[in-house]
């Protein structure tokens, strides 16, 4: 066979998972990385358990990408949740499925499973070069700024697979946005997915109850009405019932300027028996006595009722139940995407063609968190990087042979 050299520039899930394809069909394959180690962020995933897929039912996991769920299908298709499973078990990592439906390494961390990957990649003949950053293109290839100087790399294809714009101090910072607009890419703007929001907490409850869960409690915005739990920090909420809900609160703030989100704070009780429970107070009693024995809140769900409600309606017991089945919590802003778990944005669909190639750039193909889709938390990301990351392998072969 014809041997070709490809460059996959980016060392994260969705490079890795393309020189694995290309490496299998003898191709030479150059993994390049500006970090000095690869996939710090899928090794970052892994410190809360490495949630890689999900269980669901395949026909709703797939409607799980927003507008980009049917350019993904066939993609996703190609490289279902099962296939990961036995991807990962190929590679000594056994997984299990959450209680969530969310599946894990049994050994709930990323390490293991990276290692191995590597260690299979330099056995197939994938050369890795970490400490090379993309910085541009020349007439005769791409150019890397590395420790030993500039130089221009030359290959018959090349994939970008750089990430998202989210932690950026872990190599996806973004900076390749510009090199490829300049060349007539459409990128649209980076934000963050997956985030936590700014609330304007009083200085008394955020001292006092930063760092606090909320466990128990269901969520409710334009997403839907969703169980689970969430933490207060200093300047607001973050936590997977928040990520759970972030597209929708983010996208309300940007469309309206406001934005909020409704708890309930006793899920198991309708309102008929907090009402009920409720009149039956003393009213003389304190408002933490009440909704103690009314209500059987106490501690941080007590403080966000005193945070939150209004001293007129605490003696009111309809309206102080109302409160309790859906306190508006407002958000006053996203926290800033350098902190969010993803990022949504990215290069957009239609400058990119059914193998992964830039329409803009022929040759050149792009997979992972760089194109414009977002998921939620559960496994959705790094399935999609994953099998972008083969789509663009596949495309990448399709075009060598053509
Ligand atoms: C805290 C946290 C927890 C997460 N947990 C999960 C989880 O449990 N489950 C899940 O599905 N997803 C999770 N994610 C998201 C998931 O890790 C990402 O979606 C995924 O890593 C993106 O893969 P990628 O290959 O597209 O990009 P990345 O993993 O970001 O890799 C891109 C690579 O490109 C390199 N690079 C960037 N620019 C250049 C350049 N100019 N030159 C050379 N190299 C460059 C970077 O150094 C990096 O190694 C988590 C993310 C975070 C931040």
């Amino acid at each position: 066979m014809n041997q070709k050299r490809v460059a996959i520039i980016g060392g994260g899930p969705a490079g890795l998972a393309a020189a694995e394809l290309l490496a299998l069909s003898g191709h030479a394959v150059t993994v390049y990385d500006a970090m000095p180690t690869f996939g710090r962020k899928f090794l970052l995933a892994g410190k809360s358990g490495l949630n890689i897929t999900h269980s669901e039912d395949y026909a709703r996991f797939a409607t799980r990408f927003g507008a980009a769920s049917t350019r993904l299908r066939p993609v996703l298709d190609a490289f279902t949740p099962d296939d990961i499973r036995h991807w990962a078990a190929g590679l000594g990592t056994e997984t299990f499925v959450g209680s969530s439906g969310r599946v894990f390494p049994t050994v709930m961390k990323a390490s293991p499973l990276l290692r191995a990957w590597l260690r299979r990649l330099e056995n197939q003949g994938v050369t890795l070069r970490t400490r090379h950053r993309w910085i541009g293109f020349a007439e005769e290839g791409y150019v890397f700024e590395t420790p030993d100087g500039r130089s221009v790399v030359q290959c018959d294809a090349a994939l970008l697979a750089l990430g998202g714009a989210s932690w950026p101090r872990l190599g996806s910072d973004g900076s390749w946005v510009p090199l490829l607009s300049e060349r007539g890419v459409e990128i649209d703007s980076f934000r963050p997915a997956n985030c936590g929001f700014v609330v304007g907490w009083s200085a008394n409850f955020s001292e006092r109850f930063a760092g606090e869960p909320v466990k128990s409690v269901t969520a409710t915005s334009e997403a839907g009405t969703f169980p689970g739990e969430f933490v207060i920090t200093a300047s607001g909420i973050e936590g997977s019932l928040v990520y759970a809900h972030a597209a929708s609160l983010r996208d309300r703030l940007r469309s309206h300027g406001s934005a909020a989100l409704a708890l309930d704070l006793a899920p198991g009780r309708p309102i008929e028996r907090l009402i009920r429970d409720l009149q039956r107070q003393d009213t003389k009693s304190s408002f933490s006595n009440r909704l103690r024995k009314g209500a059987g809140l106490d501690g941080v769900k007590t403080a966000l009722l005193r945070e939150l409600v209004p001293d007129r309606e605490r003696t009111d017991s309809e309206r102080l139940a109302g409160m309790i089945k859906a306190l508006p919590i407002p958000v006053l802003d996203t926290r800033p995407i350098g902190e969010a778990i993803s990022s949504a944005g990215g290069i957009r669909w239609s400058g990119i063609d059914q193998g992964l190639m830039l329409k803009a750039l022929p040759g050149t193909f792009v997979a992972g968190e760089m194109l414009d889709w977002e998921a939620p938390t559960g496994g959705y990301l790094l399935t999609a990087c994953l099998a972008t990351g083969r789509a663009a392998a596949r495309g990448i072969e399709a075009w060598l042979l053509r």
